[in-house]
């Protein structure tokens, strides 16, 4: 059985109306170079019970606003503009013109979400590529997660998949919405009813797990790091508000709120999108805490903080496709630095790996666009920022044999599928999640490799990556 830490189930679902969050099996025919030309669902989930996902931490997620005018200004995007955004989000023209008008809000549509995936849980749905009968259910906690385990052990063919609760950015709880004309959009509430929001999010039934603070447009409280390609950004015209800036003094209380244990359930920060800057305030403020740092579905740039120039462009990332790269990641702050590595497994914490092609690594490492490489080649692509992971560790002095190994408890899968990602081909659907295992377990299993096992046993590894790691931090923290 298999674990992803992050993807968007019903992304795509949600905006055509369906009923229904169960889709007829079919294997995509598309390779995932062409993928963001040709929708097709990465992780509903008929696709994930083929791809033998068990436990699924769903990204809640209402697109934002922003991310449907040029410049912030309130100014439509012309033809060609929104043609681009049709083709970079995946989304139609229609839903896209849902987006842009003054009613579209972040919050109701997060409870719509929310509600879709509660009214549809313990429908049962047969499968037929796989004659078993499915179904999932919104956990509550860590015993409901073992009560899952337990019925798809005992029963062959019935099972059921675990769905926790996760939040991608701060603006569905109610920011980040465009002020039409300059005058205030109501849909932007104020901070006390921000924190009031979060009470209720700390509050429900249902429980989230982390909260991606930030995403790709400012919120207002937490500075972002650069997140689209330059060849979007220069025809939509986006506005640099936010980027690379740090965390406000207001959004600081606002975590301190979401962490609380006192007034509900605790909802950890996921780190994913913040800016290097607005990273660094957070792991100041929680220095000491013991509080798990989740990075949900990230890669990494291979560099040291050190090597960023501190001066005006603070933090700005080089863009490798175009200046060509230092080294084979993508080298952009919106990536995790070697630093970053080591902190999040101090804290016992969680790197989920995206299989995003642009995020994983740079152009410069090979042929990116038509699938010339073969499966092992894309596997090796996912397994490079493993392998970079591991061997930040081993290398860092301030930690001790029994420590370093501890890095094998960290990384799992964040794939990030249906989030308008354009996967590793081979690999373009949460099905294929079983061939990226076995590709890894072949990969682990190469003499090359047995010193990075540091003596732990290659299938072990394999299972803690594809679904232990996930689980075994969920008994810790998802209670
Ligand atoms: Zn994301
Ligand atoms: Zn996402």
């Amino acid at each position: 059985m298999l674990a992803d830490l992050h993807c968007h189930t019903v992304l795509h679902t949600i905006f055509k109306g369906y009923e229904d969050v169960w889709f007829d099996f079919e294997k995509p025919y598309m390779e995932s170079g062409t993928s963001r030309f040709i929708p097709y669902m990465q992780s509903d989930f008929s696709t994930m019970a083929v791809g033998n996902i068990e436990i699924v931490v769903v990204a809640l997620h209402p697109p934002e606003q922003k991310k449907f005018f040029n410049n912030n200004d309130g100014n439509l995007m012309g033809f060609l503009e929104m043609l681009v955004a049709t083709i970079f989000t995946g989304f139609t023209l229609k839903q896209l013109q849902d987006f842009r008008k003054d009613s579209y809000n972040h919050y109701s549509q997060l409870m719509a979400e929310m509600d879709l995936y509660i009214k549809n849980q313990n429908i049962v749905k047969r499968i037929k590529e796989l004659g078993k009968d499915y179904s999932f259910k919104v956990v509550k906690n860590f015993s409901d997660i073992q009560d899952i385990i337990q019925f798809n052990t005992q029963n062959k063919d019935k099972k059921q998949i675990a769905v926790v609760f996760s939040v991608e950015g701060l603006h569905c709880l109610g920011t980040g919405h465009l002020n039409f004309n300059d005058i205030h959009n109501p849909n932007n509430v104020s901070f006390n009813e921000l924190m009031q929001r979060i009470d209720k999010l700390k509050n429900q039934a249902y429980p989230i797990l982390h909260l991606t603070f930030t995403h790709v447009m400012h919120n207002g409280y937490c500075g972002q790091a650069r997140a689209l390609v330059d060849k979007f950004n220069k025809v939509l015209k986006y506005s640099n508000e936010g980027i690379n800036q740090g965390l406000s003094e207001n959004g600081k209380l606002l975590i301190n709120k979401l962490l609380d244990k006192t007034s509900g359930r605790r909802i950890l920060i996921d780190v994913k999108h913040m800016s290097l800057q607005s990273r660094l305030d957070y792991y100041a403020m929680i220095n000491g805490r013991g509080i798990p740092i989740v990075a949900s579905h990230m890669g990494v740039n291979g560099l040291s903080i050190q090597s960023v120039p501190q001066n005006a462009g603070k933090y700005e990332p080089q863009d490798p496709d175009i200046e060509g790269g230092k080294n084979d990641f993508n080298q952009w702050s919106i990536n995790l630095y070697n630093e970053e590595i080591i902190i999040i497994l101090k804290s016992k914490g969680l790197i989920g790996l995206n299989v995003d092609q642009r995020i994983l690594g740079s152009k410069a490492k090979g042929p990116r666009k038509i699938n010339l490489w073969g499966d092992k080649r894309w596997a090796n692509f996912f397994f490079d920022n493993i392998r970079h992971i591991v061997q930040t560790a081993m290398a860092d002095v301030s930690l001790s044999e029994a420590e370093k190994v501890k890095v094998w408890d960290m990384i799992c899968v964040g794939s990030d599928y249906d989030g308008l990602i354009n996967p590793i081909d081979g690999f373009p659907a949460a099905n294929d999640l079983p061939d990226l295992k076995q590709q890894i377990g072949k990969i682990l299993k190469e003499d090359a490799n047995k010193i990075l096992l540091q003596g732990l046993n290659p299938d072990v590894v394999l299972a803690k990556i594809f679904h232990r790691n996930i689980l075994e931090f969920l008994r810790y923290n998802f209670n």
